[in-house]
């Protein structure tokens, strides 16, 4: 970090230094919550992604490559820890670009510091087998790491999806490249020089912020980098898909979801109508929302009355209020996003129960605010992707509208009737599905998607191997 007269300046991070960008290019970052200009940082040019490879490169064949795992496990908790002595600022930082509630960037700070030490943990269990393959001999295999991987990283839970990504291959001992997204560079850019304190030598971790069809697709297509590892829009994970193809680099996406809440008439329709948060946290700005409630006619008058009083009870504010829940949409992009979409919905014939702009209030004037909004009478098909609610009158027709998109990231289903939750659960085509909840993440479980919203998995023992390779050997005992 540097400062130029008043404006804080951000730069790269590499091999354990503040550097400019190689063209001197840098953009403003705008706080969502009302417009300001709270840091300019620099933008990574294709030549600097090339000096942070090499510098991943060396640290690989160097000093990260001979440490002892027990030792990487050390540097690990270490970083933790660094990450907990700074929450105050890192929460701070993550709110002020993202515009989340600062309750929550405080939380998801803590949890990034619990995937460090999750990982850490995990390290000891990297273990190879051996194979009785004959009397003249016997096979091992070594799980082993890949050399330099790659991140890409989006703008909606910036600490939190760096940490799914930067601790399992710094626990299986590659070297990274980090491209944090155009919006949310700091807390990432700070990480990196935590990570130093905490005792990971320079060049393990480099952080270069930029464009996305620059310095990102520099990183897929960089030949020295063995995988990419991506959360972000389908369409740039098809893109990415693309650039790694020309030298089979390994690739992970997870990728945009329209999840489901299938609603059945036998549910806590208390519980199911209360769970509006799987939408609107973080602003609706989640993967894994759940952004579609598909409800059994016979309760769907009483459950669309119940979803819009609590969707209208959802305290929208400054991100730096106590009591706030949501807070602005991460930029003006998005709002005009957004509000596209909610126009397509109405003229596309949708009724809109409640919401639909900006809230009136003179303090929302200057942010990215839009209010919680949902539709009801949505038809299987319309373009909307705001929070809808469709009626079903089988199981069969529920389970073919869920099915019925590109996507299949998450599910919620919900149901007294155990039998029937196993039946939905086997027939969704969905990576991480809740029953009676709306939960989508657990650190010790799988994360991904089926079909156009991913591929490889995220968290649980499973991410260690998504940046590993295994290794196969014969041993001739003649
Ligand atoms: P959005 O959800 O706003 O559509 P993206 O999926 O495009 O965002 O962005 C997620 C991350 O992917 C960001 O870090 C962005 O800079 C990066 N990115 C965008 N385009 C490309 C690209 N062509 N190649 C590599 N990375 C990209």
């Amino acid at each position: 970090m540097s400062t130029s007269g008043t404006a804080l300046t951000h730069q790269l991070f590499i091999n354990g230094c503040s550097v400019p960008s190689s063209d001197l290019s840098s953009s403003p970052l705008i706080n969502p919550a009302n417009g300001e200009t709270i840091a300019t940082v620099s933008n990574g040019s294709a030549e600097d992604i090339d000096s942070a490879v090499k510098a991943a490169d060396a640290a690989y064949r160097g000093a990260w490559g001979a440490m002892k795992p027990g030792d990487r496990a050390t540097a690990l908790r270490n970083l933790a820890a660094k990450i907990r002595e700074n929450v105050e600022e890192l929460a701070l930082l993550e709110t002020k670009s993202v515009g989340k509630p600062l309750s929550s960037s405080r939380g998801e700070v803590g949890y990034a510091a619990k995937v460090y030490e999750y990982y850490a943990g995990l390290i000891p269990s990297v273990c190879g087998q051996t194979v009785p393959i004959s009397a003249n001999g016997t096979g091992l295999t070594f799980r082993e790491p890949l050399g330099v991987c790659g991140l890409i990283v989006p703008w909606n839970f910036p600490i939190v999806i760096l940490a799914w990504k930067l601790a399992p291959a710094l626990a299986m001992g590659n070297t990274v490249v980090v491209k944090p997204a155009e919006w949310t560079p700091l807390t990432a850019i700070r990480l990196g020089e935590l990570a130093i304190e905490a005792g990971i030598p320079a060049g393990v971790i480099n952080i270069v912020p930029g464009l996305g069809p620059v310095a990102g697709a520099a990183l897929s297509a960089h030949p020295q980098v063995r995988k990419i590892s991506f959360t972000g829009s389908t369409a740039t994970g098809s893109a990415i898909m693309k650039a790694c193809a020309d030298d089979i680099k390994r690739v992970s996406l997870e990728l945009g979801g329209k999840s489901p809440s299938i609603v059945f008439a036998d549910a806590d329709l208390e519980k199911a109508a209360g769970s509006v948060m799987s939408i609107y946290d973080n602003t609706g700005q989640d993967c894994c929302g759940r952004s579609r409630y598909l409800v059994e006619r016979s309760i769907y008058a009483e459950f669309v009355e119940r979803f819009v009083a609590n969707s209208r009870a959802v305290k929208i504010g400054d991100p730096l209020d106590a009591d706030t829940e949501i807070g602005p949409l991460a930029s003006t992009i998005q709002w005009n996003r957004v509000d596209g979409y909610v126009k397509q919905g109405v003229a596309e014939g949708a009724q809109l129960c409640t919401g639909g702009g900006r809230p009136t209030a003179e303090q929302f004037a200057a942010g990215s605010y839009y209010e919680p909004t949902v539709f009801a009478n949505v038809k299987p098909g319309m373009t909307i992707a705001q929070m809808e609610i469709i009626p079903f009158d089988s199981e069969t027709e529920a389970v073919e509208i869920a099915n019925g998109t590109p996507y299949g990231l998450a599910a919620s289903i919900w149901t007294r009737d155990v039998a029937r939750a196993l039946r939905v659960v086997r027939a969704v085509e969905a990576g991480v599905i809740s029953v009676n909840s709306s939960s989508s993440v657990h650190l010790e479980m799988p994360f991904g998607g089926f079909k156009q919203s991913g591929i490889g998995r995220e968290l649980s023992p499973a991410a260690m191997e998504q940046y590993s390779e295994v290794k196969s050997v014969f041993i001739s005992a003649e």
